[in-house]
């Protein structure tokens, strides 16, 4: 339960944090962009409206001076009799100063606004009467308010005069706008974060909801209840995924532990029976053998039994080294025509002795890949031993050997008692053996484990199998091995080809 708390809380956590640093972030952002672009264009309005109040401003002030003389004075020509004009006298006179060339403000010619500003100094008049440009500045009122100034000149009309004229424009409620604004995202921000991290909470929250559904059942599952399952939710999204994958690693799981948990009974068992028929063997003999003669058989009988496990044990081993890819294929190249021509040669003399024809077919005059011959030849061995065994007397074994595209193909048929369907799929699994009365009665007959081996020597050359069989009638095993394809299991062999089928 710890566990649990601990994964939501810092998964949802660090999820919540991390979208709210985002969020926050864009918005901070998107903040900074408009403030400056609302910063720009304030800007940008209060030197137009300046342009245009000096426009207004040219066309009706002049500097007069009495012919002949230096007697210069600042004449306004606003007709205030005009609304227009009277307006824009007013509004250009709000903020103003004519100043002389050497910096002194003329009488009467200055507002008082401009005169709180503070009068330019005689240098920078200087400044902008010698370079003949506006300039463009910004002054403070004694409280602080702030002022777009705009300094130029106006030539007297003799033109021999510059005199020194600025106006401004006040710049208070474009600050105040400024001001506003940073206010505004001050206090958003707060609110911002605060349901940025609501949400990002509650959907997260919402989104593991189905992970800790996920963990608890997990957690339910153990070895003694493999067979529960995650209810799927349906939504067909990730989680969804998830859970599928999860089910399907379970379904493995309980196939494997099932095969395990088979494996040791069947193991368990195997080894049993010939333990006990050896002890029963001793003690009878104990009990009851007079001569060195009876002891001598019991002891014979015994060997052959103690013989017979350890094959068993012997193949198990081999068995699981070869499931746990401890062996390694030794690969060559190898004709298989060869090889299996070879393999039923030796199986000729068995064959004669169960009374059964044997008989070879090469559809192809070679058929050359890259195999493990050893493997190769306890693959046929162990089926072709499987067919003498299970085909009666007057039967018929046939192996072919052909080709089809880049695959070989191996076909081992008999005439023999055939498998019943309902055993066909598992006659490849360990241990597995169709029992009819016959081979109750005589347990020596196999172990169930030639054909698993068959599937492993397969698969490790990338091939497949597949059997197919009418009872009463025969089987056939085909087997197709790639010839030039890569193979992706790869395997070694450390033991030898006799070693596999014990019986
Ligand atoms: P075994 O050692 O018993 O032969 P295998 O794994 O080789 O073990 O075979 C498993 C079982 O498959 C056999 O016990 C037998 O019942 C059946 N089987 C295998 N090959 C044949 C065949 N050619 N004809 C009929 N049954 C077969």
């Amino acid at each position: 339960m710890a566990h649990r708390k601990y994964i939501a809380r810092s998964l949802r956590f660090t999820l919540s944090a991390v979208y709210t640093g985002l969020f926050t972030l864009l918005l901070l952002g998107v903040g900074l962009l408009f403030r400056q672009n609302l910063a720009t264009n304030l800007n940008e309005q209060a030197r137009d409206d300046l342009k245009q109040s000096w426009d207004v401003l040219k066309a009706n002030l002049r500097i007069e001076n009495d012919p002949g003389q230096a007697n210069y004075h600042p004449v306004w020509f606003f007709d205030t009799n005009d609304p227009d004009e009277n307006s824009a006298s007013v509004r250009i006179q709000s903020v103003y100063v004519i100043a002389d060339e050497a910096g002194r403000p003329v009488p009467k010619f200055y507002s008082s606004t401009y005169e709180s500003l503070g009068f330019d100094k005689p240098d920078e008049v200087a400044r902008v009467l010698g370079s003949g440009q506006a300039q463009w500045i910004e002054k403070k009122d004694p409280d602080g308010l702030p002022y777009l100034i705009r300094q130029s000149y106006v030539m007297s009309e003799d033109r021999k005069r510059k005199y020194f004229v600025a106006i401004g424009k006040s710049f208070a409620e474009s600050a105040a706008l400024l001001r506003q604004f940073d206010w505004l995202c001050l206090g958003l921000f707060p609110l911002v974060i605060v349901t940025g991290f609501a949400t990002g909470w509650f959907f997260t929250g919402r989104a593991l909801t189905p992970v800790m559904e996920i963990a608890q059942a997990a957690q339910r599952i153990s070895g003694s209840n493999l067979s529960l399952r995650i209810p799927s939710r349906r939504t067909g999204d990730e989680l969804d995924y998830l859970v599928e994958t999860f089910n399907q690693m379970i379904d493995r799981l309980e196939v494997n532990f099932n095969q395990v948990r088979q494996f040791s009974t069947d193991v368990s068992h195997e080894l049993r029976t010939p333990i006990t028929i050896v002890r029963g063997q001793l003690e009878v003999a104990l009990l009851t053998a007079n001569t060195a003669e009876q002891y001598r058989d019991a002891i014979v009988d015994s060997l052959q039994d103690i013989e017979r496990l350890s094959q068993i044990v012997r193949a198990l081993l081999l068995l699981s080294q070869a499931e746990t890819g401890q062996v390694i294929l030794q690969k060559q190249t190898l004709d298989l025509v060869e090889v299996t021509e070879g393999i039923v040669d030796q199986f000729q003399i068995p064959a004669e002795g169960a009374e059964v024809e044997l008989k070879f077919e090469a559809l192809v005059y070679r058929c050359q890949g890259e195999f493990d011959r050893v493997q190769i030849e306890r693959m046929l061995s162990n089926l072709l031993s499987n067919a003498i065994k299970f085909t009666p007397k007057g039967g018929e074994i046939k192996v072919t050997v052909g080709r089809e595209g880049d695959e070989a193909e191996i076909v081992v048929a008999d005439t023999g008692q055939g498998i019943p369907p309902e055993h066909l799929p598992l006659i490849f699994d360990r241990f597995y053996r169709v029992r009819g009365k016959e081979e109750q009665a005589s347990p020596e007959k196999g172990l169930g484990l030639g054909l698993s081996f068959v599937s492993w020597i397969v698969r490790a050359h990338g091939g497949t199998i597949d059997a197919q069989s009418a009872p009463g009638k025969g089987t056939q095993f085909r087997i197709r091995l790639p010839l030039r394809e890569e193979v992706a299991v790869e395997s070694t062999d450390e033991a030898g080809p006799d070693e596999m089928k014990p019986a």
